[in-house]
């Protein structure tokens, strides 16, 4: 009877069709049972995993609580409030579990609370996937692309530099690397700095002139352009560090180097100058990685200002809301580059490697291959995979990747001063701090 049931529905498993029919006669198919944090520091990042287990022996989900600068306080959130408040509720229900869990603070959005969010939200859509027996891309309506395209990072501290290691990616098989010149708004790049010589600030707080950065920028792309040619995709990540106007003038003299994207010239403190960015040039830009609350992206897709949306999963709050962004976007055009570093954790990754693998209007995914040691893998089994500039899922029923929980404790979450949980001040010569 299960099994015709199953047919009727078109569910995936008998399995799945007798805990729906008990659920339709009013009784809770299936329970939360337990909802654990699991933090751990394999590497050089504190990840957070939240790790939601279900009444049905051995079924339970991962996701991702990630958030690097504030690890301690997503762990609090969740030990304190989120699991208690998902303990005995239904696990299938991943909507009404993310609609009013998110509302369960009343005060809302953030990445603290979007952090925990996600991690539930991710366990619940692994759970589900793993009830129907599909690598979780199946339920989200299958693959669009054989496997998801990716970009790597070249720098360098010359353009010399950044030329040679945007050679060895090439070979290695990329089509798309993102280029800097002494890693993000080139610190190194000014003069030695007067803050540090009249004693303000700490010596360890770093330093940029806006000018030297920019044209350095503008010299490392004529001569990348010069060295491989009009053909490879080439990306910069401007950090949202310099003032708004020289931004706008940057982005302007970068269009004749036909970038792939520029990334983050503005801070969202200062994003009405999208407008006016827009209306000099056609530079493709990609914007979202500090976003977490929807105000900040609706009119930023609607109006058509930006090209790329780049929120990562852990910070708006999961699967779920990143599904509407891709949605949202898709129907004005914006294509998809979701935030994608090394000090991410690997579920992350592969959620959002699931719904790029899905969505008709995927633009490209950041690449961590060189940031993941032997180690991670190995907490982290199931890891998805790098093979000449693309990004390969495991096709294991749910996410596809799990966490080694004795491995795991092995390397424990660091706390002040091993792990800093914040980002050290960048000054300008007079010591004026300027955006990270
Ligand atoms: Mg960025």
């Amino acid at each position: 009877m299960a099994a015709a049931a199953a047919g009727m529905l078109g569910l995936q498993s008998e399995a799945l069709a007798q805990t729906y029919s008990k659920a339709t006669r009013g009784m809770p198919a299936l329970k939360i049972t337990n909802v654990k944090v699991i933090a751990t520091c394999p590497q050089s990042g504190n990840y957070v995993v939240l790790k939601v287990e279900t009444s049905e022996p051995g079924l339970y989900g991962v996701g991702s609580a990630t958030l690097t600068t504030r690890g301690a306080a997503v762990i609090t959130s969740i030990t304190e409030f989120l699991a208690p408040f998902a303990l005995g509720r239904d696990p299938a229900n991943i909507e009404d579990l993310w609609q009013t869990a998110y509302v369960s603070s009343y005060w809302r959005n953030g990445p603290v609370l979007n952090g925990a969010l996600c991690g539930l939200d991710e366990a619940l859509w692994d759970i589900k996937a793993k009830r129907a027996k599909v690598p979780l891309y199946e339920l989200l309506g299958g693959k669009s692309r054989f496997a998801i395209t990716t970009y790597c990072h070249a720098d360098g501290k010359t353009v010399e530099e950044t030329s040679e290691n945007v050679s060895k990616f090439v070979e290695a098989g990329w089509k798309h690397v993102r280029i800097q010149l002494g890693g993000y708004g080139s610190p190194m790049l000014g003069q030695t700095p007067d803050f540090r010589a009249a004693g303000f600030g700490l010596p360890s707080d770093g330093y940029q002139d806006n000018q030297p950065y920019v044209k350095g920028t503008l010299k490392l792309f004529e001569h990348i352009r010069k060295v491989h040619g009009d053909d490879l995709e080439l990306l910069h990540d401007m950090h949202e560090r310099i003032e708004p106007i020289e931004a706008v003038n940057l982005v302007k003299a970068l269009q004749q180097y036909r970038l792939f994207w520029a990334e983050d010239p503005l801070s969202p403190e200062q994003m009405g100058y999208f407008k006016m960015m827009r209306e000099q040039c056609s530079t493709p830009i990609a914007m979202g990685e500090l976003f977490s609350h929807p105000m900040e992206w609706i009119s930023l897709i609607s109006d058509r200002l930006i090209d790329f949306i780049r929120v990562g999963f852990n910070h708006v709050g999961g699967i779920t809301p990143g599904l509407k962004i891709a949605r949202l976007a898709e129907a004005f055009g914006v294509r998809t580059g979701w935030h994608g570093p090394g000090n991410i954790d690997p579920i992350n990754h592969a959620a959002q490697g699931h719904v790029d693998l899905t969505i008709p209007n995927f633009g490209i995914q950041e690449d961590v291959d060189l940031a993941w040691g032997k180690v991670i893998q190995e907490v982290f089994p199931g890891c998805p995979q790098m093979k000449k500039g693309y990004m390969y899922l495991n096709e294991a029923p749910g996410i596809g990747v799990d966490i080694d929980e004795k491995l795991a404790a092995k390397y424990p979450f660091k706390a002040f001063p091993e792990g800093t949980g914040f980002r050290f001040p960048i000054r300008k010569a007079d010591g004026t701090q300027i955006r990270p």
